[in-house]
């Protein structure tokens, strides 16, 4: 599903100036940064105004991303975006999807979590069956909130395939199991620019500068 559906007329335009970036994943709050610089977008970060982390009670990425947006927007007065993203691997049924950031733990280690969907995608491996497929593919949905509680929301997608072992030390969390389609580098092991301006961020990312600026 994507926003890409909606009569751009509709869709409420966001003005220069302040936006808080309801994330506390400091990875995130960069690459989105480097998206929104060309905008003449003030981006403030959701940890620098003390904003506290909500739950994550939502079953769906745009459901999460949205109560992210909306209480950052009602506790700021400033507009806000928030992103919630993930991994969904094919043989698994899409998890860790949601719980993307949460497979990796209390320390954060996504090593911890890359080997978990590892193992995982070789426990779903029958004897006398071709390999499970390992086609995977990250979401972002992007949603923007107002503090009279409007909210737009933008999803964006890319398609890859997980590879063993993880290759490359740049991007974070999955980035270095993750090979795009067409790609022979791993998120992990391309330049930030190349992953940028082809990842589910990106993608998202579009759709919201079309319809919003
Ligand atoms: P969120 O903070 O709930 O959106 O969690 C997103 C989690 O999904 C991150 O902590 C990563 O584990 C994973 N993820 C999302 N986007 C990316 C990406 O671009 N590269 C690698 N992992 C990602």
């Amino acid at each position: 599903m994507s926003g890409e559906g909606r009569d751009p007329q509709a869709i409420r335009k966001l003005a220069p100036g302040k936006l808080v970036i309801a994330s506390h994943n400091e990875g995130k709050v960069r690459e989105i940064r480097a998206l929104l610089a060309p905008y003449g977008i003030e981006p403030v970060s959701a940890g620098s105004l003390g904003l506290p982390e909500p739950d994550e009670t939502g079953t769906t990425f745009v459901a999460n991303a949205e109560l992210k947006a909306m209480q950052a927007a009602d506790l700021s007065g400033l507009p806000a975006l928030a992103d919630d993203s993930g991994l969904c691997v094919d043989a698994l049924g899409g998890e860790p999807g949601i719980f993307s950031a949460r497979w990796a733990g209390p320390s954060k280690d996504f090593g911890v979590a890359m080997e978990l969907a590892e193992k995982n995608i070789a426990g779903t491996a029958v004897e006398g069956q071709p390999a499970p497929t390992r086609d995977a593919h990250f979401v972002c949905a992007l949603a923007l909130a107002w503090p009279d509680g409007h909210v737009e929301w933008f999803e964006g997608r890319v398609d890859g395939t997980l590879v063993w072992p993880p290759r490359g030390a740049n991007g974070f969390g999955y980035d270095p199991m993750f090979l795009p389609n067409g790609h022979a580098e791993t998120f992990g092991e391309m330049a930030p620019e190349a992953k940028h301006a082809m990842s589910h961020r990106a993608d998202a990312f579009r759709q919201l500068v079309a319809a919003v600026f």
